[in-house]
């Protein structure tokens, strides 16, 4: 997975954005490996919704949580509850159904 480190992206108080499965880090920032395996896991999700897809309906979850949920958006999205529930299982994209982040288990 390639890691871009530099000073513009993402915002200040970000660590790692994956832009269409390229990591983008702060400078000065080493990311531990649960991180990368965490963008490992949206680089899966978004590679099966066509890139695109993914950053749409990534935005239309958050505004749903937003309006209907008192959660923190960013942690009831499916996409993050799938990347945080397995970002420290190295195997885990070995065995990943399609559309997991929507399945129940
Ligand atoms: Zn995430």
């Amino acid at each position: 997975m390639k890691i871009i480190y530099n000073n513009l992206i993402p915002f200040k108080g970000f660590t790692a954005i994956n832009l269409f499965g390229v990591i983008f880090a702060r400078r000065g920032n080493s990311l531990p490996p649960h991180t990368i395996n965490h963008e490992k896991i949206h680089t899966a999700q978004m590679r099966e919704l066509g890139y695109i897809g993914f950053y749409i309906l990534y935005f239309v979850e958050w505004v749903y949580h937003r309006i209907f949920h008192t959660r923190i958006a960013y942690r009831a999205l499916s996409f993050e509850r799938e990347a945080y529930k397995h970002q420290s299982n190295y195997d885990y994209l070995k065995t990943r159904k399609p559309f997991a982040q929507w399945r129940r288990k």
